[in-house]
This record gives structure tokens, C-alpha cells and sequence, in this order.
């Protein structure tokens, strides 16, 4: 399944954001399927919209009908960050004009001398304040493709599979938004979908070039709070930690230099938290080391597999960034240079170990910049569904 919905393309220069981020990512992905005749093969296909996704869910659509109302409450976002940011964000907090302020600094549009950055306000034909309705629209994506992945296999017979042609936003922290990303559609659309009693264990894989900082210090947090079971994590993997039933473990593989590992911090209100709270299970791949790449994401599944301690995950969120693709047009993710080919592997090899262990799986498309930022996403999928068509065959 895919879930593709024109009306979540994120169009920065719209707000006069200068970003080398494509708005026609998710467009060109789906006219490479078209062209490739493989939207219509069951497990690729079918493609749902937003409203689809809803009616498919048999979920009642929200009476305005608006993007970013129809999934996604306040509640839900509060239930995994802090209560004063998210008023801020809905400009009833104490802290009337912090809405811009906090998304100047999520997509950094001011350095640390005050001057502009990559922000072109004169060129803008939209306020700045609509981009929350946008981010609020695309974590409820994250949520319903994580619901289509749920029901794929057991109402369709169709591999549990949806890929989401938007979402990923693995920076966005407890108490503030980071790189690009101001809340974080993946703990948001975890908790939620725990807090409905539809799944337990939780599994995120993450193979943006960047490490998920925000998503393992929102673990961290909601462990510590008592939200989320506790485990021991051992980083050998060698013993199998213990897994309550109701947790989220993350995997990680980025680049193990550069940007966040390499900012001190980027939380305020929570100055001991920097992007180097741990996840679960790591993977930091050094410059010139993409060789060890598939080998190392492959030890990890199996470590991540180990400290469920024999508990099947109901569901895996794969964030699926494109930035660690050679021709990726961000300077702060040239540290990963995967080929065209690896980059096809890193998800078969993902796709595959899940599907054979029938695990659930919804991916969100997260980093990838320039124009070539749609190319390992289509052919990932253009090759599965070649394969799926010859399986049916
Ligand atoms: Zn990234």
C-alpha cells in the first residue's frame, strides 16, 4: 500500500524557506511506479489518499475536512511533548509570539549572530504560522500509514506493508523542533496508536543519514516518566534484555560524525539532553566505511530482535531517509555516500527480514534533498513490485 496525498506536499519556498527540498519528491516517486506499471500490484499498491485512507479504516472523516484535523488531536501531540511547547505552538501559552519563534528555530532560519538563514521573507506568498497546520497534516499521515500497515495483512491478504510519501521528522525534541523537523510524527503516531490499545512492542528503524536524536530522547523521556516498559540494554547484544510489553525500541545507523552528534545541545528547557541521549541500538558508519553499511544494519535487526527477548514487534516504523544516497544535494549529510544499489539493498534487506517474520511495517519517507532526493524511494519500491508481479506469475 501507498499512502500519497498531493495536498501534504511540503512547498517551503511557499513560506520563503530556501531548503534544496523538492516538493515534487513524492510526485516523481509515483511517476516512476506509473511508469513502471507497478502501482496496481497487490503489496505496492493499492495508493490511498488521506480520505481513502480514512474510509478504508472505516474511521468517520472530521467534519471540516481539513488536513491537519482529520487525524491528528492536541492531545495526541501533548502526550509525547511538553505541554508549554505544544501551547506555544497553538499560540494560547504564556508565550503569545512564540509560535514563529519556534519555527524559526526548527528549520533554523536564524544563525547564531541573528542574521537570516536560508530565509527569504519577502519571497514568501504564505504566512510562516500555516507550516504547523502542514507538520500537524503529516504526522497524521505517519499515523494512518502505520493503521493501512496493521490492516494490510489482515483485510486484504496483502503483505502488511504501507510506504508513506511523506513524514519523518526524527529531530523534532521534547520541549522544541530541530532540523527541519518541529514535532515528531513518529513518537506522536507510536503513542497514539499504544494509547488506542492496538499495539505493544514498537519497533523503529531509522536510516536517515542523520541520527534520530529527538526519537531517542522522546524513548528516553517516556521511559523515565513510567510511559513506556523498562529493558536493560545491552550493547553487546549478546543477553537478551527484558522487554515489558508496551515499549519502543529505535535503531539508528547515520553517519557517526557531523551534524546533531556534533551540536552540544539543542534543548533549552532541558539543558542535560543533548542529540546524544542513546537509542537502543546504534550504528555509527564513519566516513569511507559504506561497505560495512548492510552488514551492520543486518547485525542490528538481530540486536534489536535480542533485546525484544523473544517478543515479536506489532509494528515496525521505518524511517526511511534518502540523504545517505551519493547524489543527496545536503552538504550536512555528504558524510554517507551509499550508491544507488546499496541504498535499494538497505531496504530490501529491511523489507525482506520483516516480511518473513510477518511483522507489520509502515516507512515514512523522511531526509532526502535535491533533485535526485526521489530516486532510491522509487526504485525500492519499483523493484518490489517487479518482484511481487513475477511472484504472482
Ligand atoms: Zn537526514
Amino acid at each position: 500500500m501507498i499512502l500519497y496525498d498531493p495536498g501534504l506536499n511540503m512547498v517551503y519556498k511557499a513560506y520563503g524557506i530556501m531548503l534544496p527540498i523538492s516538493p515534487s519528491r513524492a510526485d516523481r516517486i509515483m511517476d516512476f511506479l506509473e511508469q513502471a506499471a507497478v502501482l496496481e500490484t497487490p503489496g505496492v499498491g493499492p495508493v490511498y489518499t488521506v480520505a481513502e485512507a480514512l474510509d478504508f479504516l472505516g474511521e468517520p472523516r472530521a467534519s471540516d475536512e481539513a488536513l491537519e484535523n482529520a487525524v491528528i488531536s492536541r492531545e495526541d501531540l501533548e502526550r509525547v511533548h511538553q505541554k508549554e511547547f505544544i501551547a506555544t505552538l497553538y499560540e494560547d501559552g504564556p508565550d503569545p509570539g512564540g509560535l514563529v519563534q519556534a519555527l524559526l528555530n526548527a528549520w533554523e532560519l536564524i544563525d547564531d549572530q541573528g542574521r537570516l538563514n536560508r530565509y527569504e521573507p519577502d519571497k514568501a506568498m504564505k504566512p510562516l504560522q500555516e507550516l504547523f497546520r502542514m507538520v500537524r497534516a503529516q504526522v497524521g499521515g505517519t499515523y494512518l500509514a502505520a493503521r493501512l500497515a496493521l490492516s494490510a495483512g489482515a483485510t486484504t491478504g496483502t503483505p502488511p506493508f504501507c510506504y508513506y510519501l511523506g513524514g519523518g521528522m526524527h529531530h523534532a525534541r521534547y520541549d522544541s523542533g530541530a532540523g527541519f523537523c518541529l514535532l515528531n510524527d513518529i513518537m506522536i503516531a507510536a503513542r497514539k496508536l499504544h494509547a488506542e490499545n492496538r499495539v505493544n512492542l514498537i519497533w523503529v528503524v531509522d536510516v536517515d543519514a542523520h541520527k534520530g536524536c529527538g526519537t531517542a530522547e522522546l524513548v528516553c523521556f517516556a521511559r523515565e516518566k513510567g510511559d513506556l516498559g523498562v529493558h536493560t540494554n545491552d550493547p553487546t547484544g549478546g543477553t537478551a534484555g527484558h522487554v515489558k510489553s508496551r515499549d519502543i525500541l529505535n535503531l539508528s545507523i547515520h553517519m557517526a560524525r557531523g551534524w546533531p552528534l556534533d551540536a552540544e545541545t539543542l534543548s533549552t528547557a532541558q539543558p542535560g539532553r543533548a542529540p546524544r541521549v542513546p537509542g537502543d541500538v546504534e550504528i555509527p558508519i564513519e566516513q569511507g566505511a559504506e561497505a560495512d553499511y548492510i552488514s551492520g544494519l543486518a547485525r542490528g535487526l538481530h540486536r534489536l530482535e535480542a533485546l525484544s527477548g523473544g517478543v515479536k514487534p506489532d509494528l515496525v516504523l521505518v524511517v526511511d531517509g534518502a540523504d545517505p544516497y551519493e547524489h543527496d544535494g545536503l552538504l550536512s549529510s555528504g558524510l554517507l555516500k551509499l550508491t544507488l544499489e546499496q541504498c535499494v539493498q538497505r531496504d530490501r534487506l529491511i523489507y525482506d527480514y520483516l516480511q518473513e517474520r510477518n511483522i507489520p511495517s509502515a516507512w515514512i519517507m523522511a531526509g532526502g534533498y535535491g533533485e535526485r532526493a526521489w530516486e532510491p524511494g522509487a526504485h525500492f519500491l519499483g523493484i518490489l513490485g517487479l518482484r511481487m508481479d513475477a511472484d504472482n506469475q
